[in-house]
């Protein structure tokens, strides 16, 4: 093998260091002026290859996460709410609850923040290393119902159930048939002990039985839902309609 710079870089490029290889030159001189030991070299070379994969990994998995739109933990306002204690948004921001497959339901009337929260708590889960998904619950359906016609709902489905976050958004603002019933607790059951879910609802647990038609697969999917999971309710006054603007002066 020839010592050449370019040379060099051509090997780290069959090695599949692709951004090493482009850095190569920069690092060199780096390590020539700052005249860098053996192992330190090694050290640079090695983490700016991982640095770089794990920025490229970030912003795959943020797009394949599908947030509708961005707001970070950071964004809520903690003094505007009395749901959550400081303490307890410390907790959630430490995600010991996705190592342990808790699920989070997050309760309460329209405009308090329950949509927010929950892409936040993705963000951050992505900001970590994790994978996340964002579904709407009309989607899930949707993908649910085509998975066995339509690649692309195949391929959704395929990434919802390797997910280590998936969030469900508005569960049961409509009521489903035996059939739909049926693929949502598969898919529930999927996921039990395998991965978190963050549901969001302005139902009580109590009222998806009827939502859910078939009391059997209810109870199934309560029981798998429920095994593990910290429920935050959220009554505040809804931040919509404190912070409407108005057009009147
Ligand atoms: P929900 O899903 O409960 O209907 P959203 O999460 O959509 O409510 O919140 C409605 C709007 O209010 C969003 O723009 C959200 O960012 C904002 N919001 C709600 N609660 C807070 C809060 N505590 N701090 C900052 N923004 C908030
Ligand atoms: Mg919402």
């Amino acid at each position: 093998m020839s010592t050449g710079l370019e040379a060099l870089q051509q090997a780290f490029k069959q090695l599949r260091l692709s951004e090493v290889s482009m850095e190569l030159p920069i690092l060199m001189r780096e390590a020539e002026q700052q005249s860098w030991t053996y192992h330190e070299l090694l050290n640079h070379i090695l983490s700016f290859e991982l640095d770089k994969r794990e920025d490229k990994n970030k912003a795959k998995r943020l797009k394949w996460a599908k947030f509708p739109y961005q707001k970070a933990l950071d964004e809520y306002d903690m003094t505007e709410q009395n749901s959550l204690s400081e303490r307890q948004m410390k907790q959630l921001k430490e995600m010991n609850w996705l190592e342990q497959q808790y699920n989070l339901i997050l309760l309460g009337p329209p405009g308090v923040g329950k949509t927010h929260l929950a892409i936040g708590m993705g963000l951050e889960a992505i900001e970590q290393g994790y994978q996340v998904m964002f579904l709407p619950m009309g989607e899930l359906m949707t993908i649910l119902k085509t998975s066995e016609y339509t690649r692309r709902s195949q391929i959704a489905l395929n990434r919802i159930k390797k997910s280590d976050l998936v969030i469900i958004d508005d569960l049961m603002y409509m009521a489903m048939d035996q059939r739909e019933a049926n693929q949502f607790f598969h898919l529930i059951n999927h996921l039990y002990e395998r991965s978190s879910i963050i549901l969001t609802s302005n139902k009580s647990p109590d009222q998806w039985g009827e939502l859910l038609g078939d009391e059997g697969i209810a109870t199934a999917i309560l029981d798998r839902l429920l095994h593990r999971v910290e429920v935050i309710q959220m009554d505040d006054e809804s931040y919509r309609m404190k912070h409407r603007q108005s057009m009147f002066t």
